[in-house]
């Protein structure tokens, strides 16, 4: 009897190893070059210029005037990428860090100058 393809098709699936990724009991798959993942702020390169606040579509970047710096709640990023393309001294960067989940969307990990160090570099201006 013939077997029709299909079940051929299945048939030889049924004897090759699984293509599925475990994790996470295994890393995950790589991501490529050129990938958007978590945003990364260097406040020491910023010069406060305001231009990624100008581009930023979701309202993420929020001015600082005391300390001429930049805030971020990256719980609204949609990780477009603008802010970096924008950014005329580097001040930065799109990681490759994507396992973001959080049960709080003011988590620590998804702020950029946190209260305490705006703070902390307020007071320092003012003793300046
Ligand atoms: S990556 Fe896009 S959405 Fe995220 S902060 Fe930058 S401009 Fe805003
Ligand atoms: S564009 Fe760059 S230098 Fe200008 S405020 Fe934003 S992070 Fe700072």
């Amino acid at each position: 009897m013939k077997i029709p393809p299909t079940l051929s098709t299945v048939l030889s699936n049924l004897f090759r190893k699984p293509a599925t990724n475990m994790f996470p009991k295994t890393e995950p798959v790589p991501t490529p070059d050129g990938f958007r993942g978590k945003l990364i702020y260097y406040p020491d390169k910023c010069v406060g210029c305001k231009l990624c606040v100008t581009v930023c579509p979701a309202g993420v970047i929020e001015f600082i005037p005391e300390i001429k710096k930049v805030t971020f709640w990256l719980g609204r990023c949609v990780f477009c990428a603008q802010c970096v393309d924008v950014c005329p001294v580097n001040a930065l960067e799109m990681s490759k860090e994507f396992l973001l989940a959080t049960y709080d969307k003011y988590d620590d990990n998804l702020r950029w100058l946190k209260d305490e160090e705006i703070e902390e570099m307020i007071e320092a201006q003012k003793s300046k």
